[in-house]
């Protein structure tokens, strides 16, 4: 086992890592830029190393400082986290080179899963449902039309390099697609470096629902069952539950059981998410995450397992200790995402936080790094904190994350949790009906 991990981010997902590290005894170093100095992260971790000013690509994306973190300080292994370095298959590759462990899949999975139309090839190879499109890349506007016409509008215009929603674009009829393929294709060239797009059809009630699954790197691979991430804003996750409503334990078993052989086929080591759209009944392949997600606690409540904890392990070249027969749900398990934004524009609201406390009480997680008298910088994602509930049934979930959210104050700073309030009022969340355009429209009609 390791003796000492670095982690390789800030925030949230930084404590998460540290705690996981802690109880195993392994030593942690954190990295910061010059504006976390202050942070929680490297006031829990047992070393620091300053990496760098603010700006993330001279510190968290930048492969010589964080290289040379784990140089002065010891650390054997880099955990990634999620965002920033943690799908960069080059990152993984000088880790490697010099002799580190990154714990995570190895760069040719990243690789493979990181371009979105090879990994919808190979997902459909290995008999994984897949949304109808393009086979491939769509390189003309005429090809597109071809392609478009012959599927059927809508269609939705996405970059094979995409990420975070960006390089998206709908075309709900043939007079939008020449906009859609334009603008699809320059986003994707700014925001990533190339300008690949493919065509989808444009699933018009679809929820989002994605199987966790774990390989060992040896071919044994399992999954921990799916979880809901339908309630969306600009194509980001809001609000994530497991188990997803009506999905059933003959579904669940099925697409599960599906995935976990595609990832023991091709060898996968480490957590990955397999995202799919389903509709009527049917599951569509969109893409693989080969990390630990934002989401990743409400598949840990209800399983009873630690999923970084399991990462390292595999990382380090133990076996995995999850087996399929002893993976059994218990309960439900809501998260809601925590952001300094002030609505109803979601407008980005850094500044000194004055006051925080924490819910707390049977069944309740809260992974946040605030602390009172905490100055949020401006440099780097909203995301401030995770309040996850676990109870016996989704009624009693929503129950706790109404009573969870009442008790967690923040002032100094705007945060998105009105929102939840008013969320947790309405009959589609309470049935549990809602899809993933459901909160646009809900967004639109009170807040506009
Ligand atoms: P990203 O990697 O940018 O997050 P994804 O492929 O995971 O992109 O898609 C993100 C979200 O975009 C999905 O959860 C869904 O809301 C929407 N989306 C993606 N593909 C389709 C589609 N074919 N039809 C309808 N909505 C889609």
């Amino acid at each position: 086992m390791f003796s000492k991990v670095l982690i390789a981010n800030r925030g949230e997902i930084a404590l998460r890592i540290i705690r996981a590290c802690r109880e195993m005894g392994i030593s942690t170093v954190a990295v910061h830029s010059t504006a976390d100095a202050d942070s929680m992260h490297v006031r829990m971790a047992d070393e620091s190393v300053c990496i760098g000013p603010p700006s993330a690509t001279q510190s968290y994306l930048s492969f010589p400082a964080i290289i040379s973190a784990c140089e002065i300080t010891g650390a054997e292994a880099i955990h990634p986290g999620y965002g920033f370095l943690s799908e960069n298959a080059n990152f993984v590759q000088i880790v490697e080179d010099h002799g580190l462990t990154f714990i995570g899949p190895s760069a040719e999975h990243i690789q493979l899963m990181g371009d979105k139309i090879t990994a919808k090839d190979t997902m459909k190879n290995l008999g994984v449902p897949c949304v109808p499109g393009s086979a491939g890349g769509v390189a003309t506007l005429e090809e597109a039309r071809i392609i478009a016409a012959d599927m059927g509008y809508p269609v939705i215009i996405k970059a094979t390099a995409g990420g975070g929603g960006r390089g998206m674009k709908l075309a709900r009829t043939a007079d939008d697609l020449e906009h859609a393929f334009q603008t699809a294709r320059s986003e994707s060239k700014a925001a990533f470096g190339n300008d690949e797009v493919y065509i989808e059809k444009y699933l018009t009630t679809p929820r989002h629902i994605e199987v966790q699954v774990f390989g060992d790197g040896q071919g044994r691979a399992v999954h921990l069952g799916e979880r809901d991430c339908s309630l969306q804003r600009r194509h980001q996750k809001v609000l994530e539950e497991a188990p997803a409503p009506g999905i059933t334990e003959e579904m669940r078993n099925r697409i599960g059981k599906t995935c976990a052989d595609a990832i023991a086929a091709i060898g996968y080591s480490g957590a990955g998410t397999i995202e799919f759209l389903y509709e009527n009944g049917e599951f569509y392949f969109i893409e693989m995450n080969t990390r630990l997600q934002v989401e990743h606690p409400v598949t840990e409540a209800i399983f009873g397992v630690d999923l970084v904890q399991e990462q390292i392990r595999v990382a380090a070249g133990e076996s995995m200790s999850l087996t399929q027969d002893d993976l059994t749900i218990r309960g439900h398990a809501i998260e809601v995402r925590i952001n300094a934004e002030k609505l109803p524009d979601f407008t980005p609201c850094p500044g000194k936080v004055t006051t925080f406390h924490a819910p707390g009480g049977l069944g309740v997680r809260m992974d946040s790094a605030l602390y009172s008298g905490y100055s949020i910088p401006p440099y780097y994602d909203s995301l401030i904190g995770k309040v996850i509930v676990h109870a016996p049934d989704r009624t009693a979930a929503l129950a706790r994350l109404r009573r969870a959210l009442d008790e967690f104050i923040v002032d100094g700073v705007d945060t998105t949790t009105p929102l939840f309030h008013e969320l947790l009022n309405e009959e589609t969340i309470l049935k549990g009906s809602y899809n993933i355009h459901w909160l646009e429209k809900w967004l639109e009609s009170h807040q506009g």
